[in-house]
């Protein structure tokens, strides 16, 4: 069971990726929002085929979501300046 809040999206904000996104060719830097992430905080390309691997591969985990995207973003980003 996953416990991903839909409508989160801090996974779609906080990571840099470096593989090439719609829309954002060179992928995105760190802590800036996906132009991929709707106004409800949902990816437009669920189930499309250009949607990154990497997306496909970032699963919930509650040590990184913690209880709410404010969290969320906060330890996302606190490991994307570690790594
Ligand atoms: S940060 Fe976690 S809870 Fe938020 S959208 Fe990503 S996987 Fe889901
Ligand atoms: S493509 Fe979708 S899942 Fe990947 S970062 Fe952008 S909004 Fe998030």
């Amino acid at each position: 069971m996953s416990a991903c809040r839909p409508g989160c999206g801090a996974c779609c904000i906080a990571p840099s990726i470096s593989s090439a996104i719609p829309g954002m060719p060179q992928g995105k830097p760190a802590g800036v929002r996906c132009v991929q992430l709707d106004d409800a905080n949902l990816c437009r390309l669920f189930g499309d085929p250009r949607r990154p691997a990497v997306c496909e591969r970032f699963d919930y985990d509650h040590s990184l979501c913690g209880n709410d995207r404010y969290r969320a973003l906060e330890r996302i980003s606190a490991l994307e300046l570690a790594t």
